[in-house]
């Protein structure tokens, strides 16, 4: 089995993500080409073949541009599965070469399972297994699912592939900065999190009340911000803040891969929990099996004493 692998190059520099690749494909068993669209300077640790697209000539970004380099990197390697980050830039990219190719696209995978790929579904409350329904596949993985723990090292054998296309009538118009945000969490020492399971927002002050009790910060997952319990500048994970404070506390947070993404690499992590097989029981050090509210005011109560 093979794959090509799509490393993604920002403003500049290759992402930290672009290791989660090789995971993915030592997680199937499975032979590496690379690709990129970047800069010959700047080039992933990696002792593969690398098929190298010009960022200048590509553009930063233009969609018909860097979808042409790869469809020509898979033409020459004949991969059975493209494989993207699920980031902006795989997500817009993944369908465009999956189109081409007629090829089935399965998205934001978070396991491997014998030969058949785990996605989320149900809004991240269930996760199901699917089987491509063609025999090649484009796929994007969700950051944070593959996490690489090695040392990546060699040097690529590079192949420099020229864009067929002009990708004319796209202009790529610069990067815009996210808003600021008023709480810097990625800072915090001490985070203290709630999520669905504190069941109403008038139980948020006292999440709040135990964040201070540890001069910590509060956070949040995501429905609870959907919900307008807490402020979105407040939300951990994918789409969220990134944080590794020493101390992450959990109260009533199931643990889905886009909120560990977030917070995985957390000094100490603590979760409090009715269920104990939460998927947050994976990185928790800690787990606590209680009614979080009940817990939260005991032990807030004996911070204070
Ligand atoms: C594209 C995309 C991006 C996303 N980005 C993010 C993100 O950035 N951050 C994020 O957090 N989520 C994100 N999500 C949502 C994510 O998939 C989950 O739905 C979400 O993290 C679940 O939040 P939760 O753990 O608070 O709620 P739930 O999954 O509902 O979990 C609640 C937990 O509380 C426990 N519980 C219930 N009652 C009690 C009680 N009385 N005492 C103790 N425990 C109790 C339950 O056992 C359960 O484990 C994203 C989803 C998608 C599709």
């Amino acid at each position: 089995m093979k794959t090509l692998l799509v490393f993604e190059y920002r403003r500049g520099k290759l992402t930290e993500a672009n290791l989660e690749l090789f995971s993915f494909a030592a997680a199937l068993g499975a032979q590496t080409a690379g690709v990129l669209i970047g800069a010959e300077t700047l080039l992933p640790a990696y002792p593969g073949k690398l098929y190298l697209g010009d960022i200048v000539k590509c553009k930063d970004y233009n969609p018909e541009v860097h979808a042409d380099i790869i469809m020509q990197a898979a033409q020459k390697e004949d991969p059975d599965y493209i494989v993207f980050i699920h980031s902006s830039y795989g997500w817009d990219l993944a369908p465009r070469v999956a189109a081409r190719l007629k090829a089935a696209q399965v998205s934001e995978i978070t396991g491997v399972s014998e030969g058949k790929f785990e996605t989320g579904c149900c809004n991240g409350k269930m996760r199901r297994l699917v089987r491509p329904a063609t025999t090649k596949a484009v796929l994007t993985i969700q950051e944070g699912a593959f996490c690489f723990t090695g040392e990546a090292e060699g040097t690529p054998a590079v192949e420099k592939l020229e864009p067929s296309a002009d990708g004319a009538g796209l202009e790529f118009a610069g990067y815009e900065e996210p808003e600021k945000r008023e709480v810097d969490l990625a800072k915090a020492e001490v985070i203290v999190s709630a999520g669905r399971g504190i069941g109403k927002k008038e139980n948020v002050p006292a999440i709040a009340e135990l964040a201070k009790s540890l001069k910590g910060e509060l956070g949040a997952s995501r429905p609870v911000v959907d919900a307008g319990w807490v402020d979105h500048n407040r939300q951990v994970g994918a789409t969220g803040q990134i944080v590794s404070p020493k101390l992450y506390v959990a109260c009533g947070i199931s643990g889905a891969i886009q909120h560990l993404t977030g917070m995985r690499n957390s000094e100490f992590i603590v979760a409090v929990n009715k269920d104990k097989e939460a998927p947050i029981s994976e990185v928790a050090d800690v787990m606590v099996i209680a009614d979080v509210m009940p817990f939260v005011a005991a032990l807030t109560e004996k911070l204070k004493q």
